[in-house]
């Protein structure tokens, strides 16, 4: 399905929860955020009903992210009940690696091999610091096993000056030794209130620091859709790709939208919500109903992320934290 801009619009992102075991310092306060009651949550059923419906719609490429998606009790159910959706042969999640292990035989089997890694720093100490908890080890390890069990994964970085760009080569030198693409991300305002402005190191920056290390880096042609900027290492096994996810240079691409844990779509990051589907799902509306609301919603996308943030009803929602809204 095409938005107003002609831009084909088919992936989503579900943020299953809101909860995190971690407390990432660029996504939250140290004391977390007032987490949603758990009956606000859309249930797994509505969520399948939504992709049934997104995928009449012409979407073919799911991402499930949070918070933490593996802290939500039988999201195993959840992954089950999307492999069996025929439009759905892109299943994809976003998961900060502490809990996943034990779901790996049975991701394999589902054919779910598609995983965004949170890694932002190689350093024991560092790590402990951005993500306020002592995880390290078991996220590595978490790593290996996917890398032994032939995943594609996609480890992301957020970069942010003073804290952790010293770790940009190391991570980058993964995708030499590992069939791995790395991605660094600019970082974004969406902490919760933890802090308000940012001392941005831009995807300039970053790209600046990969060309100073790496002479003879290449620019890869972009996949339609994608939000990174691709660049190779001759040699390498996987590529590496800058993210600027806050200085937004990719929205003519766009090709997504979102759904946060509760139901609130967001057709662009950097709206707030343009419409409650749980709210209206529970009110006992038609699968037609929904999927022309979805179509309204497509129609009215906004050009890109600064429209969406002009036109937002709250200030206070720059405040928002990306655990509630996926990332
Ligand atoms: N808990 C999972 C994880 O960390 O991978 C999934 C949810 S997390 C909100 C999704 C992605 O958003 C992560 O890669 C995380 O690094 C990124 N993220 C969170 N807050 C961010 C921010 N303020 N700026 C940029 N990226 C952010
Ligand atoms: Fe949790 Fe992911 Fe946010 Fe870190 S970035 S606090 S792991 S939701």
């Amino acid at each position: 399905m095409k938005d107003s801009f002609d831009r084909t619009i088919n992936y989503v992102r579900i943020a299953v929860t809101d909860r995190c075991n971690l407390r990432c310092f660029y996504c939250m306060p140290a004391n977390g955020i007032p987490y949603e009651p758990k009956a606000h949550l859309l249930s797994y059923e509505e969520i399948t009903r939504l992709l049934r419906i997104l995928g009449g719609l012409g979407f073919r490429k799911v991402r499930f992210t949070g918070g933490e998606p593996f802290l939500r009790k039988d999201f195993m159910q959840l992954l089950e009940n999307t492999a069996k959706l025929e439009a759905f042969k892109s299943i994809h999640i976003t998961s900060n690696g502490t809990l996943l292990q034990r779901h790996i035989p049975r991701l394999q089997e589902l054919g779910i091999t598609k995983i965004n890694l949170s890694i932002d720093s190689l350093d024991k100490e560092r790590f402990h610091k951005i993500t306020r908890r002592d995880d390290f080890e078991k996220v590595m390890e978490t790593f290996h096993m996917l890398v032994d069990h032939n995943f594609k994964i996609k480890l992301n970085a957020v970069i942010m000056k003073g804290i952790n760009t010293q770790d940009i080569i190391p991570l980058a030198e993964l995708a030499k030794d590992y069939p791995v693409d790395v991605r660094f991300i600019e970082e974004m305002p969406f902490n919760g209130g933890y802090k308000e402005n940012l001392e941005m190191y831009s995807a300039r920056d970053i790209f600046s620091d990969l060309k100073t290390n790496y002479a003879d880096l290449e620019q890869l042609p972009s996949a339609h859709g994608d939000t990174a900027t691709l660049y190779q290492v001759p040699e390498y096994q996987g590529n590496i790709g800058v993210i600027a996810a806050f200085s937004r240079t990719f929205c003519n691409t766009c090709n997504r939208l979102r759904i946060s844990s509760k139901g609130e779509i967001k057709s662009c990051l950097y709206d707030d919500g343009v419409f409650n589907i749980r709210d209206f799902m529970r009110s006992g509306v038609s699968d037609q109903e929904l999927s022309d609301k979805f179509s309204e919603i497509i129609r009215l996308k906004p050009k890109d992320g600064f429209e969406a943030e002009r036109a937002r009803k709250s200030p206070k929602s720059a405040m928002q934290s990306m655990s509630s809204i996926g990332g």
